[in-house]
């Protein structure tokens, strides 16, 4: 139907137990979202459902960022080992672009 790539299925990362990142390409925020409850706002909009893939997730986002007001969204699997602990967590975006916003290198930083 359209020329973008849909991504994966959303139906498919309940086997990983993962959720949703949504990472905003304007300030880098970004928010890891329970899948279920993705899936279901997309049902009720009539737009989307498990069969939305993910990078088509992108374009459904309705919400602006809540910091920037930015309404361009990068949409990823944030998977439980992630999402535990984000203070560990690798940035999905490029290292050059996340500079200041994250919190300050804990003491005794590993490799
Ligand atoms: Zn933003």
């Amino acid at each position: 139907m359209s020329a973008i790539e849909p991504g994966v299925e959303l139906a498919h990362y309940r086997q990983h137990g993962a959720g949703v990142r949504l990472t905003c390409r304007d300030c880098q925020l970004h928010r890891d979202l329970p899948l279920e409850a993705v899936i279901e706002r997309l049902k009720a909009r009539g737009v989307g459902g498990e069969r939305t893939g993910i990078v088509e997730l992108s374009g459904l986002v309705r919400a602006p960022c809540p910091r920037c007001g930015g309404r361009r969204f990068v949409t990823a699997p944030a998977f439980p080992s992630r999402a535990a602990d984000p203070a560990s967590a690798p940035p999905v975006f490029p290292p050059s672009r996340f500079r200041a916003s994250v919190a300050p290198p804990t003491k005794g930083e590993r490799q």
